[in-house]
């Protein structure tokens, strides 16, 4: 049984986030602290630690990930100017939370992609 992170807690409302969006797949809220001007994190309300987690059986939730992204980044007004989203994974992708998470970063240039 995968432990519970605070984005648990999150999802339940039981502590204080800036929530976006939810529904009965997934939840959307401002990262605490942000990397620019909008960056927000969906996440799937079942506890899954990481991409390495996932089933068959999960494609339409982690799917639901994208069209929410999709939703939220027309919502910021940053569609068209652009946008990125990433998924950490385990330490080596520098994964502070363990509970899949899709970071939607956007609101200004984000240059290249750093990969190290
Ligand atoms: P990771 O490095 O695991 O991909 O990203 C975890 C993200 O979660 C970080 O960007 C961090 O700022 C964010 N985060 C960690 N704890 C909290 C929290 O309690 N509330 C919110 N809104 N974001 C959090």
């Amino acid at each position: 049984m995968a432990e519970e992170t605070i984005f648990s807690k999150i999802i339940r409302k039981e502590i204080p986030a800036d929530v976006l969006y939810q529904d009965e797949m997934v939840t959307a809220f401002r990262d605490i602290n942000p990397r620019a001007p909008s960056h927000i994190l969906i996440i799937p309300n079942k506890l899954l630690p990481t991409v390495n987690d996932i089933e068959a059986d999960d494609e339409a939730m982690m799917g639901r990930l994208f069209t929410v992204a999709r939703k939220l980044a027309k919502d910021e007004g940053i569609a068209e100017n652009g946008y990125r989203l990433i998924v950490n994974c385990n330490p080596h992708g520098g994964q502070e939370v363990y509970h899949i998470h899709m970071h939607l970063v956007g609101g200004r240039p984000l240059g290249p992609m750093i990969v190290g």
